[in-house]
């Protein structure tokens, strides 16, 4: 398939082209020409077998690759899983569902994509013939660093650097990031939140001296953030698959609308989720949940989408984001793909942090979406209530969707089946999740790992329970303006 760019300024390219350059040429975010048609009856037909079977088939509506070899790659990504049915679907109650993307060798659900982008880069490479290797810059609120360090980890002809908030993470995440393992990696702090992490990487994608010290250095740039289009398509597989499996496990019938509640940061799940409607998925509601960190709850609801406010640390850090990237593309979408509409409402976001959106167009949104936010409070609350009920244990992220589920189901009435989207495991945020079950207070994390494990008689998971023993390989903090030296001092390395 052909993909365009959400600003409008380029000819459309074939989307492994696309998942090369990341962002687009003219600053805009790359979309699916169409949407294609999904056959549900052969969905769920794949879905009584094996994730990547289904997964491969999604990809291959939009990726201008072979069959067998989009089968490789889903078969080796998703064969990193810790649990053989890759995104288990755990029932609550006859309406109500968890999916867990929450099985891949990092814990978070940007396993599921980010198993897949590098595999995608490294073919990609080959059908277009590129001769220079790929650096990937990514600006990370905790996930997806890690998650990306794992998947590009010694794939041939790609680096990857990785620049996380240093005061923006947990300590966990941060430990699985300054230990990363390979040969082709390199972690950095940046002074700041995720915001000022995530302007400095764009800055160095616009940055022509440093693309000039690449090529010469033989790579190019590409982005394993959300906005890559890579990272966009694997996510819309386990839409599809979650109601294949519903439908073809008989608890829901067939055609039957159904809700889907996402913790939202970026909005890259979520509006994997709308592509999944787009094509054809019975999908009634996308549910936005958001944490105290909540532009996009005020967004649809009120019109206005308003970067400037106080930003909070909360529990669930991968969602303290006030700039939402991905929100482009819907715009694209409900617009009518106006692309001069979409340059305008990005133009005014970069210089006054804020712009409107007309009535109808929120009306229209609105027939999709709902959206509303947790507190902290809110946010503890559901992860006591969620164990005491169903000795069920989630993380912070899954809770404020959970809770927002709650709410929404109070405020409309509305009782059709509910797929709560599970983000990240529980360990990976100990501290938060132990004082919100016992009202314990861990300084130490693996201290409070154990404490979890015994009050909840679940398991720490290997990859927490081995960081204690591993060397931190990444020690380096920078400025907000020295991203571009630790950029050239890991390509140097590259090459020596
Ligand atoms: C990245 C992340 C989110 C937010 O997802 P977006 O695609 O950025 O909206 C939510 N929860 C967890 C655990 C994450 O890692």
């Amino acid at each position: 398939m052909q993909v365009l760019s959400t600003r409008g300024k380029m000819n459309a390219i074939p989307a492994t082209q696309a998942v090369l350059q990341g962002i687009a040429a003219d600053g805009g975010l790359f979309v699916p020409e169409t949407f294609p048609e999904i056959d549900l009856e052969e969905m769920k037909a794949y879905a009584a077998h094996e994730y990547d079977i289904l997964a491969a088939r999604v990809l291959q509506y939009f990726f201008d690759m072979d069959e067998a070899a989009l089968a490789e790659i889903t078969q080796q990504a998703y064969g990193t899983f810790d649990d053989s049915r890759v995104v288990p679907i755990k029932e609550l109650s006859p309406a109500e569902y968890v999916m867990e993307l929450t099985h891949g060798p990092t814990l978070a659900f940007k396993d599921m994509a980010l198993q897949v982008l590098p595999r995608l880069i490294r073919r990609a490479l080959d059908i277009h013939k590129q001769e220079e290797n790929v650096l990937i810059l990514t600006a990370t609120s905790g996930d997806t660093g890690k998650a990306a360090l794992e998947g590009f980890r010694d794939v041939p002809r790609t680096a990857i650097e990785v620049f996380y908030p240093a005061d923006g993470v947990a300590t966990m995440q941060k430990l699985q990031m300054v230990t990363q393992e390979g040969g082709n990696v390199a972690v950095c702090g940046v002074q700041g939140n995720f915001d000022d992490a995530q302007t400095g990487v764009k800055a160095l994608f616009a940055d022509e001296t440093l693309k000039a010290f690449l090529k010469k250095a033989g790579y190019t740039f590409s982005s394993a953030n959300s906005i890559n289009f890579g990272r966009l398509i694997p996510q819309v597989a386990y839409y599809i698959y979650a109601y294949a499996k519903l439908a073809a496990d008989g608890k829901i019938a067939d055609g039957e609308e159904i809700n889907f509640v996402v913790p939202t940061g970026n909005f890259g799940n979520i509006l994997a989720g709308y592509y999944a409607k787009r094509m054809g998925l019975p999908v009634k509601k996308l549910i936005c949940a958001s944490n105290g960190n909540n532009v996009l709850t005020d967004f649809f609801n009120k019109s206005v989408y308003d970067a400037n406010r106080p930003f909070h640390k909360t529990m669930s850090p991968s969602m303290d984001i006030l700039i939402s990237s991905n929100l482009e593309r819907l715009l694209f979408e409900v617009t009518g793909r106006d692309d001069a509409q979409v340059r305008a409402w990005m133009e005014a976001l970069k210089t006054s942090g804020k712009y409107e959106i007309p009535q109808e167009t929120q009306a229209q949104l609105k027939g999709t979406f709902w959206a509303d936010f947790a507190s902290e409070e809110e946010t503890a609350q559901t992860i006591r209530e969620t164990f005491g009920t169903h000795g069920y244990l989630i993380d912070p992220h899954t809770a404020v969707a959970k809770c927002v589920e709650e709410k929404y189901r109070r405020e409309t009435g509305d009782d059709a089946v509910c797929v709560v989207v599970s983000t990240a495991n529980p360990y990976k945020f100990t501290q938060d999740v132990l004082r919100c079950i016992s009202g314990q207070d861990e300084d130490d994390a693996f201290r409070a790992a154990q404490l979890l494990a015994q009050a909840t008689g679940t398991e720490i998971p290997p990859q927490i329970a081995d960081l204690q023993e591993k060397p931190v390989l990444h020690p380096d903090v920078v400025g907000r303006t020295e991203l571009k030296s630790a950029v050239e001092v890991f390509i140097e390395r590259m090459g020596e």
